[in-house]
């Protein structure tokens, strides 16, 4: 979807589809590299990394297997809960391998920190990190966070997966909603 069918609800393009791609195609680069001669595996956190999955898996010219999971964080609204559930657990069992958590975007940190904690109790080889974005209050986290794809200003932001309450993530860019949304 194109984001002038919608643009009542939006605020303003931030990411372009083409910016996007490009950056993909880097961090698949840099993930080549970084990875070679070594196992891998991809983990999209749903449901909002599912379209950078899909684009930056598919830019990898290797093998790479992937696995979900689904972990709750905000519920419908824009705010960062701190809590987190395990809705839906790896099917594949992570020892001795090298992870790669495909995530969306990184507010608090508070999500991937417990997440990372998480995998990393299950005896994997190595857990590494891949955000598409990021946002100025991730710094103050020590979570690290090795492949970035854009820092973001902090605002909300929907599209390319990423959602407000289910609706929008299959815009093709990245767009600020519109205030009145959430404010
Ligand atoms: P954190 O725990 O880092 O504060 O939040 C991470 C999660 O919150 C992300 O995986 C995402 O689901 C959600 N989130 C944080 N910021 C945004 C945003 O600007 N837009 C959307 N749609 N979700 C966000």
């Amino acid at each position: 979807m194109d984001a002038d069918r919608v643009s009542a609800d939006l605020g303003r393009i931030l990411l372009f589809e083409a910016d996007i791609q490009r950056r993909v195609a880097e961090l698949a680069g840099q993930i080549e590299r970084d990875y070679e001669g070594s196992d891998l595996l991809l983990v999209g956190v749903l449901k909002g990394a599912v379209m950078f999955m899909a684009d930056l898996s598919r830019a990898l010219q290797r093998h790479v297997e992937t696995d979900w999971m689904a972990i709750s964080s905000y519920g419908s609204g824009t705010k960062s809960s701190g809590v987190v559930r395990i809705l839906k657990d790896l099917d594949t069992d992570i020892t001795g391998r090298n992870v790669l958590v495909i995530e969306d975007i990184i507010d608090t940190g508070l999500t991937l920190s417990w997440l990372a904690a998480n995998l990393r109790s299950r005896g994997p080889a190595s857990v590494e990190i891949c955000a598409l974005l990021r946002k100025p209050e991730a710094a103050k986290t020590n979570v690290h966070i090795r492949y970035v794809g854009f820092d973001i200003p902090s605002e909300f932001v929907v599209g390319y997966g990423l959602d407000y309450a289910e609706r929008y993530r299959n815009l093709r860019d990245i767009v600020t909603l519109a205030a009145h949304l959430y404010t």
